[in-house]
């Protein structure tokens, strides 16, 4: 499969860098799902629907009858200037592919079609879905991100598995890092107000100063993690803003708060909710009040330990033991763990550091990959997805 891959890769960095340089927000990736639906028309014999969760493509492969296995790239990119110079950056001013999601959809459809060569010569039992999904790096008004849009319009019926991965800038190129279990934290953005009663300087007594009461709450707000939760837990709160007041001498009505609350188990998501309700309560022992409003974001990702051990298998035999590295992830989010609730899923990260040793970081004006791992996750896909629609995965199918 690797030797396959290779064949291709020059193919898949085509695509790759077309992408690259008309790189489309979230929700409003119309080139590149037409791009995607070409291309698996060129390969052949794929039955493929377009408009799937607003401007999503999927594709399918195999048997019907048998089990399916479904694997996910995401599309969307990041309103960020590109600053590479690379001879294909963005012509797309205020759109960058910053996250490596043109490098998924290519190596996607490297291995679509990876897999229609291995479908013509192999007896199948099943079938593989290809999901092209829209938006993973926003969600809209209502909170809708491109998995869940996906998941609405039925993307994942009748998937029994779904896996993914995710290129990685900071990892050393053609290392696979694996994680089993929560492996990305669910994100829930919240905003505060502490309110108070302002008015001149000089005479504080005569009101109540929310600017006051914001000392001791953020004291409470840092101290839940070390304080109010199980150390066991992976948690984080973090504030990204603090506002509030214009001068010298008035004290302002209220203070506005803004930030992240990350955690994996959801009795740990529910507690951290009540704690930080239960800081911002401090502002009524001060003669003040609070509004809290918790938005909830994605779930965190739990990466089938099953489902991670057929990715792993095929990533040992394709690039050796030690290519594979067991690694944590961290708390970062993605929306494909909506996906990884629908059916067992698992994602990994393939290192992909460019060799030039700048610093690369995702979310950043200079993010990059290393276009020669592309081939090697195209394969590790590929063959999972080959192993489990031939029926040579032990639990293809579950209880
Ligand atoms: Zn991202
Ligand atoms: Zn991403």
């Amino acid at each position: 499969m690797l030797t396959q891959a290779q064949a291709i890769a020059g193919e898949i960095i085509r695509l790759r860098r077309d992408i690259h340089q008309h790189p489309e927000l979230s929700f409003q990736e119309y080139r590149t799902a037409a791009l995607v639906a070409d291309t698996l028309t060129e390969i052949g014999g794929i039955e493929i629907q377009t408009g799937v969760g607003r401007t999503g493509v999927v594709g399918q492969i195999g048997r019907e009858e048998g089990p399916i296995i479904a694997i996910r790239a995401d599309m969307d990119a990041l309103p960020i200037t590109e600053s590479t110079g690379l001879p294909f950056s963005s012509q797309n001013t205020g759109a960058m592919h910053a996250c490596g999601h043109d490098a998924h959809t290519a190596i996607l459809l490297g291995a679509a079609h990876l897999l229609r060569q291995s479908f013509a010569d192999e007896s199948w039992r099943g079938g593989v879905r290809f999901l092209f999904q829209p938006s993973e790096e926003s969600s809209d008004a209502q909170g809708i991100s491109g998995a869940t849009a996906m998941i609405a319009d039925g993307a994942l019926a009748g998937v029994d598995a779904v896996i993914a991965l995710h290129v990685a800038s900071d990892y050393p190129a053609g290392k696979l890092y694996f994680q089993n279990g929560y492996s990305l934290a669910a994100v829930d953005p919240f905003e505060a107000w502490i309110r108070g009663d302002g008015g001149h300087g000089a005479y504080p007594h005569n009101g109540s100063d929310p600017l006051y009461m914001l000392g001791p709450i953020l004291t409470a707000l840092y101290a839940i993690p070390s304080r109010r939760i199980n150390p066991l837990k992976p948690c984080v709160v973090s504030l990204g803003q603090v506002s509030g007041g214009d001068v010298h001498n008035v004290i302002p009505n209220e203070v506005r708060l803004k930030g992240t609350i990350r955690s994996h188990d959801e009795e740990t998501r529910r507690r951290l909710w009540r704690e930080i309700e239960a800081a911002l309560r401090l502002s009524e022992a001060m003669g003040g009040g609070y509004t809290l409003e918790i938005s909830e974001g994605y779930p965190a990702l739990y990466n089938d330990p099953e489902v991670n051990g057929w990715m792993r298998s095929a990533a040992q035999a394709l690039a050796g033991p030690e290519a594979v590295v067991d690694a944590q992830f961290g708390m970062g989010a993605e929306d494909f763990a909506y996906m990884a609730r629908q059916a067992r899923g698992a994602m990994f990260m393939l290192g992909a550091a460019p060799a030039d040793g700048m610093v690369r970081h995702h979310h950043t004006s200079s993010f990059d990959v290393d276009e020669s791992v592309l081939a090697l996750g195209a394969a590790v896909l590929a063959e999972t997805a080959r192993r489990f629609a031939t029926g040579q995965l032990p639990n293809a199918r579950p209880d």
